[in-house]
């Protein structure tokens, strides 16, 4: 099997992981997992998520919600409620988690893949969210595609000028990658935003040169009553039922 299972942007909403780590273990499975950021932040379930991207040895990269919550960036780039978040996520990170996202670097090159958050040319703030930007951004890369997520809708985007087709990635897709260069973002596990409550993924085929996205259902109620449990923002609590 030459399967990745691609995630990113888990925001600590362990039973959105749970079930994409099931479904991709029924329908295609995988041998590799790699993770594009974001991991903790908005969500009830920081410490939790991590080692279980740990127990999986999945391979990662740091995302603009791991660095808010270790201290090494800012908080006045967030807004109010993704701050407030960030500093409870903060308060009850492990020495453990702390550790391990202290030693994730933002950018991976790995075969044909550039692992980022955001984009190659500024890996934790830049959203490649249309060819324009992918273009712009293209040339900081050393491999021929890219993998990145931070936007939280899943999409396919080339790195060239394609005003005919749509790039967002539904349910199903299939997206040929052996030609050309790619921007492949999986989309969201723990907090989709294109309209769709469900926990978003892709699936790469190295053989093949493919990328196939996923939704899976998962209990959004479990996650929002944790969320309820630990006093985090009553809208990032709504937010996860209309996948905005
Ligand atoms: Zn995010």
């Amino acid at each position: 099997m030459n399967r990745i299972l691609l995630l990113s942007d888990i925001h600590a909403n362990l039973a959105a992981l749970e079930a994409v780590l099931l479904d991709a273990a029924r329908t295609s499975g995988f041998n590799e997992v790699w993770t594009l950021g974001d991991t903790v932040g908005y969500g009830p379930r920081p410490n939790e998520c991590l080692d279980r991207l740990r127990e999986l040895a999945a391979l990662s990269v740091t995302g603009n919600h791991e660095l808010a919550a270790i201290g090494s960036i800012s908080l006045d780039d967030f807004n109010p409620y993704a701050r407030a978040a960030a500093e409870w996520t903060a308060g009850v990170l492990t020495n453990e988690s702390k550790t391990y996202i202290d030693s994730l670097p933002d950018r991976r090159e790995i075969r044909d893949f550039t692992l980022v958050h955001g984009s190659p040319r500024s890996p934790i703030w830049e959203y490649v969210t249309d060819p324009d930007v992918a273009v712009a951004t293209a040339g900081y890369l050393n491999t021929p595609h890219c993998l990145n997520g931070h936007t939280h809708v899943p999409a396919a985007i080339p790195a060239a000028q394609d005003p005919e087709s749509s790039w967002w990635a539904e349910h199903g897709e299939v997206v040929e990658i052996g030609a050309g260069r790619w921007f492949v973002n999986p989309g969201s596990v723990g907090q989709p935003r294109d309209g769709d409550s469900r926990a978003s993924y892709a699936v790469l085929d190295k053989g093949a040169m493919s990328a196939t996205f996923f939704r899976v259902k998962y209990p959004i109620d479990e996650t929002q009553h944790q969320m309820e449990a630990v006093g985090l923002p009553d809208i990032l609590v709504k937010r996860l039922a209309a996948g905005r």
